[in-house]
């Protein structure tokens, strides 16, 4: 039987590339920190810190008007199943 190598996933921390649109501020520095400030990601795709959401629903970076937005957050991580009787 060959064995076929499963995805191994390294350390690669999608988060430590997330980034404001507008001033680049990173989410997170480090993997596993906190962001210094809230961040949001538009309907159209953009993620902006607290500091450049706009109030009137439109995106700081492309323009679009009406949008919704939601905050950013890292996935709570899934409890390891250690507790499995
Ligand atoms: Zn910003
Ligand atoms: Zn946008």
């Amino acid at each position: 039987m060959s064995a076929i190598t499963p995805n191994e996933q390294p350390e690669f921390d999608f988060w430590e590339f997330v980034a404001c649109a507008r001033c680049h501020l990173p989410f997170s520095a480090e993997s596993g920190a906190q962001p210094p400030v809230p961040f949001w990601v538009t309907e159209c795709g953009h993620v902006v810190c607290n500091n450049h959401l706009k109030p009137d629903q439109s995106c700081t970076e492309c323009g679009t008007q009406g949008i919704q937005v939601a905050p950013l957050q890292r996935e709570v991580p899934a409890y390891n199943e250690a507790f499995v009787d």
